[in-house]
């Protein structure tokens, strides 16, 4: 069972995943072998990410996934334009998602 929830700038089903610095982060609800984010489910359910390395590569219960942020359309608006903030470090987004619940 995945939990999709949309995105809020584009409105398409994305998985929120945690980061191991404890970070939601949205990738593409479907696996991708061109994705740079490996996904899996820990002992808990919860769905984790993180970027695989060279000391540790893609393991046998991990998946692949394209961040969603690399293909949101609004996004990659929004990171054409000269001076954004790079994706994931505007507080802004955590003060809305936590109003959302
Ligand atoms: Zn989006």
């Amino acid at each position: 069972m995945k939990r999709l929830l949309p995105c809020r700038d584009c409105r398409r089903p994305v998985l929120w995943t945690i980061t191991e610095a404890g970070k939601r982060m949205a990738v593409d609800p479907d696996p991708d072998p061109a994705g740079n984010t490996a996904v899996w489910r820990d002992g808990t359910g919860a769905v984790r990410s993180r970027r695989p390395s060279a000391e540790l590569p893609l393991t046998g219960w991990e998946r692949l996934y394209m961040p969603h942020v690399a293909t949101c359309p609004t996004r990659t608006e929004q990171l054409a334009l000269p001076g954004a903030l790079p994706p994931g470090v505007t507080s802004l987004d955590a003060h809305r998602r936590k109003k959302r619940r």
